[in-house]
């Protein structure tokens, strides 16, 4: 067991760049899990933690619904950290430092493995449903991105089309030709895009003039003051009006309680996500979930 040991973040930071740039990588961490350090992720040691049970990574599962019938569009795969003395933490809480610490590429395959796994069981039991997983900038960064989610879905004997990858605008505004280029790809290879938290980046629509994708999700700040905000409203009409006309759904997200949901359906938003139908759930949960919701076929 590390020693533990509270240090300025500071002191941690410079600390981090120094031993990170050694060769070898930060080995001499390895011993250290002081507060803020990433205990067991950050020293190359433990990295094959990123695979197999003992991983300390896991996937919540929250179902995305269809209007027309309330049946299950889909379900997007949410990473979550099962941290040994702070429980389990929310992407936002570490999301940042794994990019930070360039562990961004492990953890994707990882996420992406969990969700096939997941999906392939689900089918196999009958529950046709399709699995969503988000990707970072960083991720369609990686010249090996596609190479993997193409043996992913052979390992696990799945069509592309039953993968839904969501990026978010900020992934694409950066200049780079190759973020394009890896979506390009992933276009060809047949999985669905969508755009997540549609909306809230400072060139939506120039996204779009280049970009096919199968979903806008609209991000729930609009959707959130939906019932209070005449101009949320006029937002989310003319949003749904672009998804239709440029031949995708729009998904609208977080959405909390029946009255945002009817008026959601009301302005013509085909599918919606949140806590009205369910909260992101562990796979055992959800697996309970979309048993009774999805008659299997006899
Ligand atoms: P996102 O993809 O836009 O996911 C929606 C977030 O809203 C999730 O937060 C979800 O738990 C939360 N949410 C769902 N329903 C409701 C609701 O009714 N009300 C409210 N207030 N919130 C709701 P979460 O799980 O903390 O994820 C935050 C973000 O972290 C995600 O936003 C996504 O951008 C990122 N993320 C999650 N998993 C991964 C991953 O495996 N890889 C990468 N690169 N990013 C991920
Ligand atoms: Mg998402
Ligand atoms: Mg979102």
């Amino acid at each position: 067991m590390g020693r533990r040991l509270a240090v300025p973040r500071v002191w941690h930071r410079s600390v981090r760049q120094r031993y990170r740039s050694r060769r070898g990588g930060p080995r001499w961490l390895c011993g250290w899990h002081c507060s803020l350090c990433w205990p067991g992720l950050w020293c190359s040691r433990s990295r094959p933690r990123f695979a197999g049970d003992r991983a300390p990574f896991t996937c919540y599962y929250q179902p995305k619904i269809n209007a027309s019938d309330e049946s299950v569009h889909s379900v997007e795969a949410l990473v979550r950290w099962r941290h040994p003395t702070r429980g389990l933490l929310l992407p936002d809480q570490f999301l940042p430092a794994a990019e930070d610490a360039g562990l961004m590429r492990p953890l994707a395959a990882r996420v992406l493995d969990m969700a096939l796994t997941q999906l392939r069981s689900w089918r196999d039991d009958g529950v046709m449903v399709t699995v969503a997983v988000n990707l970072s900038t960083t991720n369609l960064l990686d010249l090996g991105l596609v190479a993997s989610i193409a043996r992913l879905l052979r390992t696990h004997d799945l069509p592309p089309e039953s993968l839904i990858l969501e990026i978010t605008e900020s992934t694409l505004t950066t200049d780079s030709q190759r973020a394009r280029n890896t979506v390009a790809a992933l276009r060809r290879l047949g999985t669905r895009l969508s755009l997540d938290d549609y909306g809230t980046g400072w060139s939506s629509l120039a996204r779009l003039q280049d970009l096919s994708v199968d979903e806008l999700k609209l991000d729930q700040v609009f959707v959130a003051r939906l019932a209070l905000d005449p101009r949320s409203i006029a937002i989310v009409r003319s949003t749904v009006a672009l998804a239709h006309s440029l031949g995708a759904d729009l998904v609208a997200e977080g959405v909390e309680d029946d009255a945002t949901l009817r008026a959601l359906r009301q302005y013509g938003c085909n599918i919606t996500q949140g806590n009205v139908h369910s909260p992101p759930l562990p796979a055992a949960e959800i697996q309970r979930w979309l048993a009774a919701r999805c008659p299997t076929p006899r």
